[in-house]
């Protein structure tokens, strides 16, 4: 069978979608009527049906031509109204010359079937019941004419029932369908939506809402080749808030969460650039990884970070340096070679934060130049 739609299918990988099924039946009527149209042709050429084999070999040109334009338009929508509107004009003309006889008229059923399947339950219902008004019509109009005067009043009202009644499960169950397929669709969306949250949730510190550490451990090695790609300066950074135990002792630890929010915002407003990174390593230490051309100017830009969080003047009492709470950074730089180890440059921020502690806090130190 997945050979059979294999064949069918525009292009590899097409089919194997359920909302190709339009296609793939499509393509495979356009086929079948290539074929059938062709042979009946031939049938009622030997039989002298002339006016038959005429209409039999339209409809079949007409398939070939849809068949040649979707291949190479692709427009499959045109290409479905046009193989429909031949089957509608086929099975018309098909019924007037058959007229009924030898019960021919139950070829018919194919037609809301295939209008209904291809076009959608609207469109497809508008062909069946332009085709219907037809049919019915006619055959009413030709009751004891048909089939020798044996087409009676009862023949018609059978072909009226059973065409309704198909019909309407081809319409119930192709809207059946198109509401599967929308719920699946909506679901597949939440999915989505779903794991896109997840995977922020997974990479974002859920107090401040800056990356987490996992982040910073994942985003480093990109930095770190962007930086090497663009001839940048790799800057480091970690700032650790002073004497934050003493805060959350006396203010308690909701303040002190409340407090590393603020802390946490100024960070991210003051370092906000696009290929800039801010996280929160954990604790009351944060880290921040900027790229840039001029080393002097991104360590002045950091240095600049300790004043602004001495200016919110978060009240600090217990603190031995200001009545406000304060932070100390360390900041390490290394510029773009190959043997960038974000370890080193880690260390060495880490060594420049304890030196900033040792000078007194409330201040950032650079370790200088790591090649
Ligand atoms: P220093 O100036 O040397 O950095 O001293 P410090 O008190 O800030 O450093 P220390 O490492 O001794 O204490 C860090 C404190 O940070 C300990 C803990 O109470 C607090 N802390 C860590 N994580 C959180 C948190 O998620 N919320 C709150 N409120 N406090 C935290
Ligand atoms: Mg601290
Ligand atoms: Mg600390």
């Amino acid at each position: 069978m997945d050979k059979i739609l294999e064949l069918l299918i525009l292009k590899k990988g097409e089919g194997s979608d359920f909302c190709n099924r339009r296609l793939i039946v499509i393509q495979f009527a356009l086929i079948a009527s290539v074929v059938l149209f062709s042979l009946f042709s031939i049938i009622n050429l030997f039989m002298r049906h002339f006016d038959a084999a005429a209409i039999d070999l339209i409809s079949s040109v007409v398939a070939v031509l849809a068949f040649i334009y979707m291949k190479k338009s692709r427009n499959i929508l045109l290409t479905t109204r046009i193989a429909t509107l031949n089957v509608v004009l086929f099975f018309i003309l098909f019924a007037y010359i058959s007229q009924a006889i030898h019960f021919s008229l139950i070829w018919t059923i194919f037609v809301p079937i295939f209008a209904i399947i291809t076009n959608g339950k609207k469109i497809g219902l508008y062909f069946s019941l332009f085709f219907y008004a037809f049919l019915f019509t006619l055959s009413y109009q030709n009751i004891n004419i048909w089939d020798s005067g044996d087409w009676l009043f009862t023949d018609w009202m059978r072909l009226v029932l059973a065409s309704t009644i198909l019909t309407a499960c081809m319409y119930i169950y192709e809207a059946l369908l198109d509401k599967a397929q929308k719920e699946l669709e909506t679901a597949r969306l939440k999915e989505l939506q779903r794991t896109k949250e997840l995977q922020q949730q997974s990479i974002t510190d859920q107090l401040t809402k800056l990356y987490n550490r996992r982040y910073y451990e994942n985003m480093t090695s990109k930095l770190f080749s962007l930086a090497q790609r663009q001839n940048l300066f790799i800057t480091f950074f970690i700032l650790d808030i002073d004497y934050f135990k003493t805060y959350n002792d006396t203010y308690g630890h909701m303040r002190g969460d409340e407090t590393l929010i603020k802390v946490a915002d100024t960070i991210k407003k003051h370092i906000q650039r696009g290929d800039d990174f801010v996280f929160r390593l954990g604790g009351e230490e944060f880290a921040g990884i900027v790229l840039s051309k001029n080393k002097e100017n991104t360590h002045q830009w950091i240095a600049e970070l300790t004043k602004k969080i001495e200016n919110l003047h978060v009240e600090h009492k217990a603190s031995k340096i200001l009545p406000y709470l304060t932070v100390s950074i360390g900041i390490a730089t290394m510029s773009p070679n190959d043997n960038n180890d974000i370890n080193i440059l880690y260390k060495y921020a880490d060594k420049a934060l304890y030196s900033a502690k040792q000078s007194g806090r409330n201040q950032s130190k650079v370790k200088q130049d790591i090649e």
